[in-house]
């Protein structure tokens, strides 16, 4: 890696436990004295926790964050941020409360604040995906980027162990993703191994106990650089799957991700053997991809398609839109190989790389030139 760009981060990053007691000088900081606090319905608590801190600075709390960032949702908090002279939006929550967050954001101009509680790492990136009607769409807008993230382990304390775990894995999908990306810089991929090991230590003690302060630190701090990961390099065909399993089937995010980790990784293992030596050292195991399968299978996290709710017929769907759009890939894909690990994913079967004169290339669609149609979140 001897040419390489890199684009740093302009993201301001708090990080430790108690942390959210510094929002008020934070938003400060940013020139902001009437804050618009952002949660889902089941956060209202750490909601209500944060106007006590903020003070006469917390100008409201608009508790409707939802999946997937609907317009209607975002229109109607642009509203309320409006109506409360808002001059800032601190989220409080996962990747939909961030999401909603960026849309307010992107169409207000306002400065953005974040208290992450989950390992998703949108808070880190550009991305900003939204849905209207059923039409997922996600861009890549400077303007959804974060001014301040303040990482306060002690808000993740509450999260599920179940959900905890295929949140984390969801985070190693993006660190895996960035070991092999086109636009990898030497600074990503170190960011990306040291990820990947934080993650894979922490992950069985947060499942084991999630009120395991030790291990619930070591989980964000691996989920904050992956998420960084994600915001600076091109991700390619494990997001590019999971965008589209998620968009038409309605599939749970972190779960899609946990599932279909494995199998993109067995495929790409030949195209990318540093990225599959890091995978291995971080795990440890003897393979990247079964290494993955039996580390979320001995947490406890699902293993098939088919019991998050996709249908098999989908398969054949899904092989379309995936191969429809030219991205960058390591290893060139096409119909064949796509269905074929598809076909194993959903019915919840062992990792496998298809040798390489299994597939002809003949219909392979992804094209080397171009990093930023796989940019999926
Ligand atoms: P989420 O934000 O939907 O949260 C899942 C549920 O967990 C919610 O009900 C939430 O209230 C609850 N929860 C979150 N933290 C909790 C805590 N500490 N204690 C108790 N309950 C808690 O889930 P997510 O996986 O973080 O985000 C998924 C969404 O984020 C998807 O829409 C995905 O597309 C998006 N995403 C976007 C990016 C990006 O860069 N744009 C990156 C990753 C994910």
């Amino acid at each position: 890696m001897k040419t390489f760009v890199h684009q740093g981060q302009i993201t301001k990053v708090v990080f430790g436990s108690g942390t959210r007691s510094r929002v008020p000088e934070e938003a400060d900081a940013l020139g902001c004295r009437r804050v618009l606090i952002l949660c889902t319905p089941g956060q209202e608590d750490q909601a209500a926790e944060m106007r006590d801190l903020l003070g006469a600075a917390a100008v409201g709390t608009f508790a409707e964050a939802a999946p997937h960032t609907p317009v209607e949702v975002t229109r109607k908090a642009v509203t309320y941020a409006g109506s409360v002279e808002a001059d800032c939006v601190l989220a409080l929550g996962g990747g939909s409360t961030i999401g909603l967050g960026k849309a307010i954001a992107v169409r207000t101009g306002l400065p953005q604040l974040a208290l992450p509680t989950t390992y998703a790492g949108s808070e880190m990136t550009p991305i900003l995906g939204e849905t209207e009607g059923r039409r997922k769409t996600t861009r890549r807008l400077p303007e959804a980027l974060l001014n301040t993230v303040v990482y306060d382990v002690d808000l993740t304390l509450t999260f599920p162990a179940a959900a905890s775990v295929v949140s984390g894995v969801n985070a190693m999908a993006h660190a895996v993703e960035a070991l092999y990306a086109q636009d990898r810089d030497p600074v990503a991929v170190l960011m990306a191994g040291e990820a990947l090991d934080s993650l894979a230590r922490s992950l069985p003690a947060v499942a084991r106990r999630p009120d395991d302060h030790e291990a619930r630190t070591d989980a964000l701090y691996g989920a904050w650089l992956a998420g960084t990961c994600l915001g600076t390099v091109g991700m390619a065909l494990h997001h590019k799957v999971c965008h589209v399993l998620g968009g038409t089937f309605g599939l749970p995010h972190a779960e899609t991700h946990t599932v279909v980790l494995p199998h993109v990784v067995a495929y790409n293992a030949p195209a990318a053997p540093e990225a599959m030596a890091r995978i291995t050292q971080a795990l440890p195991a003897a393979d990247a991809a079964s290494g993955l399968f039996d580390f979320a299978g001995r947490l406890g996290a699902p293993r098939a398609l088919r019991d998050l709710g996709m249908p098999e017929p989908g398969i054949e769907e899904a092989v379309e839109l995936i191969v429809r759009d030219g991205y960058w890939n390591p290893r060139p894909v096409d119909r064949t190989a796509v269905r074929a690990f598809l076909t194993r994913a959903w019915a919840g079967e062992t990792p496998w790389t298809p040798p390489d004169d299994e597939h002809p290339r003949t219909d392979s669609v992804t094209e080397p030139s171009d990093t930023t149609g796989a940019r999926h979140a």
